[in-house]
Parts: structure tokens; C-alpha cells; sequence
């Protein structure tokens, strides 16, 4: 049987520049497909793979992760604003880990780019307005 799911890895800054990932196809044979990385100010390392191969081996890859210090989540959700009740207010641009929220020049306006966003939710919790929608 095959596993396919995207997750997201959050690295501790120790672990930022290991090749972990390279681990996962020498070590377990899984084909993976990097879908978004970026580090946080923290240093912390964040990955949304999509991560396919035989069950088993998916299952030991993602025991391997998590036995490294790895903390590993389910993409299952997505994160949309509603741009109708966002005021550009800027209170989700401090918060949010990857610059998927972030001022733009000139404008002043806050600029949402979903294509950097890996559904962590901060912003759902800090928006005044509740314009940042999670979708399953
Ligand atoms: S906190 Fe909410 S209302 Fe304020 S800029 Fe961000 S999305 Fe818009
Ligand atoms: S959920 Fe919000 S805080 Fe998290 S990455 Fe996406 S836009 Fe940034």
C-alpha cells in the first residue's frame, strides 16, 4: 500500500541545515516534493512536504523525523482571508512565521500570499475582525 500526504515540519534551529530530508529517500526509499520552506525569525526551519511511498517505509520516515526533534502536522487545512472584513488593521504581520502576511510599500495595505502560507494559524487567533478563515 502507498502513503501520500502533504505534512509540515517544524525543525528546531539545530536541525536547519541537517540533510534530513535526503535521509528520508537513501534511508526509507520515499519520494518527497518540497512544496514550501522557509525559516522563521526563531530560526526555526519550516517544510510542507508532499511525502509518498510503501506504508511501512512511510511510517518509519515519519517515526525517523519525529525521533530527530522534528515536530510533524497534517496539512489538511487551509488558511483564506476574507477580504471583505480584513481592515489592514497589521495585527497578523508580527505573528505570522513564513512573511505570508506582510505590509506592502506605498499602500500601507497588508498583503496575504496563500502560495507562502502553511496553515499554522497564528493569524486566526490574533485578527481583530476574524478575517483569516481556516477551510477544511
Ligand atoms: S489582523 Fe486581520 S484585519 Fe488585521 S490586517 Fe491581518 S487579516 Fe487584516
Ligand atoms: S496561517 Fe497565518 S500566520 Fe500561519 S503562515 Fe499562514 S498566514 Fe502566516
Amino acid at each position: 500500500m502507498v502513503s501520500k500526504k502533504k505534512i509540515v515540519l517544524h525543525f528546531p534551529p539545530r536541525l536547519v541545515d541537517q540533510p534530513i530530508v535526503y535521509k528520508l529517500v537513501k534511508d526509507f526509499d520515499l519520494q518527497f516534493n518540497i512544496l514550501k520552506a522557509s525559516i522563521t525569525p526563531e530560526e526555526e526551519g519550516l517544510m510542507v512536504l508532499e511525502l509518498s511511498g510503501k506504508k511501512e517505509n512511510y511510517d518509519s520516515g515519519v517515526q525517523y523525523l519525529e525521533s530527530c526533534g522534528i515536530k510533524i502536522q497534517p496539512l489538511s487545512r487551509d488558511v483564506v482571508r476574507n477580504e471583505e472584513k480584513c481592515t489592514h488593521c497589521g495585527a497578523c504581520v508580527p505573528v505570522c512565521p513564513t512573511g505570508a502576511l506582510f505590509v506592502e510599500e506605498g499602500s500601507r495595505k497588508i498583503i496575504f500570499k496563500n502560495d507562502k502560507c502553511i496553515a499554522c494559524e497564528l493569524c486566526v487567533k490574533v485578527c481583530p475582525p476574524r478575517a483569516m478563515e481556516v477551510h477544511f
